[in-house]
């Protein structure tokens, strides 16, 4: 693997700094109490080209390779998580889905919109009942002549009310496929669906997370994405370059929280001298380093084998696992370099901290990680 960044992917990382220092850093805190982000920013992160990276310019896409995504995501979960999360489902989730599955006609519907930010996307899976377990899921379609109908409920769908198209993921009734699940492109808009805010959250408060109720949603068969019946393995492929995104976030996270502990350790004083001189405070700042250099390494190393057109799946999952709970570990490190301070929104750590957490659960919980990983090594299923 060669650690050398190109020109394109240096250029493309320092767009992306300069774009969240000028967009986002200044509204982070505001954004947070508000629970939630100036919806604005969506058009801007396409117009700078965010929205398509790694889709076809011929779709309205800016092409660049998965670095390229993983240096932007990661400077984007620097600056903020709930932005980060927009670009990592929209993109990473709908609208790369849809140019590796779509038909023509579906791709030339969705995807120019997608990734100029006119329009957003959102991943429907989890459901109240079934979120690890996802392949089985109960949302039903039905068959009716020329259209499905649509039966269920979805949860903790980021994106959820601000979406204009919801990838869904539903049993249907006689499909020979895995698990009989299919994958639908639904227009947020249709009669019967209808959206709420879930609030309360821990972290990623600026983030859209809805609850997504279908009743009778008659959608045509032209609205089934790739074969029926193969929605569950749609759904895995989209999630195992998913949690490519999601650890690039996470990096994001650590980096943010060694960048504010070694400024902080160097401007405080205790005892006389600034808290960087004391040992202890020194090994927290190491921790933290250690954790952003592992996660970075390993993620980087899961755009590499996409970009080479290896297999990356598992990858993917020890990147991920590891980078969310180093993301995790940073910013508790942070918090504690931050002594009180640390635990008001006045200063960065807590917000990373609260932020950092669901990493280990959204796009497969670590357990499931774990047992992805445990299963490429063994041979044994122990789901
Ligand atoms: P459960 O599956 O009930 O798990 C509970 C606990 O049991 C966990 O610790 C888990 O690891 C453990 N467990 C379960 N099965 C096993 C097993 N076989 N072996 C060992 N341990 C096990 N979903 C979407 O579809 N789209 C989204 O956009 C989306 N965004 C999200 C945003 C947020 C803020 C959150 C919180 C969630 C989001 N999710 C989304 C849902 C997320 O993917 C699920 O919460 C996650 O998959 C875990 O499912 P669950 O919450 O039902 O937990």
């Amino acid at each position: 693997m060669n650690l050398e960044l190109s020109e394109e992917q240096s250029a493309v990382r320092q767009l992306a700094r300069d774009f969240v220092e000028r967009e986002i850093t200044p509204h982070v805190i505001a954004w947070d109490r508000a629970e939630e982000v100036d919806r604005a920013i969506v058009k801007k992160l396409g117009e700078v080209g965010f929205l398509g990276l790694t889709i076809d310019e011929e779709y309205g896409g800016s092409g660049g390779d998965h670095l390229a995504y993983c240096l932007v995501t990661e400077e984007l979960g620097r600056g903020d998580s709930s932005v980060r999360g927009i670009v990592s489902v929209s993109l990473g989730l709908v609208a790369k889905t849809v140019a590796a599955w779509g038909s023509e006609e579906q791709k030339r519907r969705w995807l120019p919109g997608l990734t100029s930010g006119a329009s957003i996307g959102c991943f429907g899976l989890t459901e109240p009942g079934t979120g690890s377990d996802a392949g089985n899921l109960v949302t039903r379609a039905v068959r009716d002549g020329d259209d499905y109908v649509l039966n269920g409920t979805k949860t903790f769908i980021t994106n959820g009310t601000w979406a204009d198209v919801v990838l869904l993921f539903a049993r249907s009734t006689d499909a020979p496929g895995h698990k009989g699940v299919s994958a639908f492109l639904v227009p947020a808009e249709t009669p019967g669906l209808t959206r709420r805010t879930i609030h309360g959250k821990l972290g990623l408060r600026g983030q859209a997370t809805a609850e997504l109720a279908l009743e009778d949603v008659r959608v045509p068969a032209s609205a089934l994405l790739g074969e029926e019946g193969k929605g569950f393995s749609i759904a895995m492929s989209a999630l195992a370059k998913g949690r490519m995104s999601v650890a690039a976030g996470c990096v994001g996270i650590a980096q943010a929280a060694l960048d504010a502990a070694v400024r902080y350790a160097g401007e405080r004083e205790q005892f006389g001298r600034t808290i960087a001189h004391h040992q202890l405070v020194q090994e927290l700042l190491s921790d933290i380093a250690l954790d952003v250099d592992a996660a970075r390494l390993l993620t980087w190393r899961v755009a590499d084998l996409i970009d080479r057109g290896q297999p990356f799946a598992v990858e993917s999952s020890k990147a991920k696992l590891f980078a969310s709970e180093a993301a995790v570990r940073a910013a508790n490190n942070a918090l504690q370099v931050f002594g009180g301070y640390g635990y008001i929104d006045e200063y960065p750590a807590g917000k990373l901290l609260r932020d950092a957490r669901v990493m280990t659960l959204y796009e497969g919980t670590s357990q499931i990680q774990k047992l992805v990983i445990g299963r490429a090594l063994t041979g044994v299923s122990a789901f």
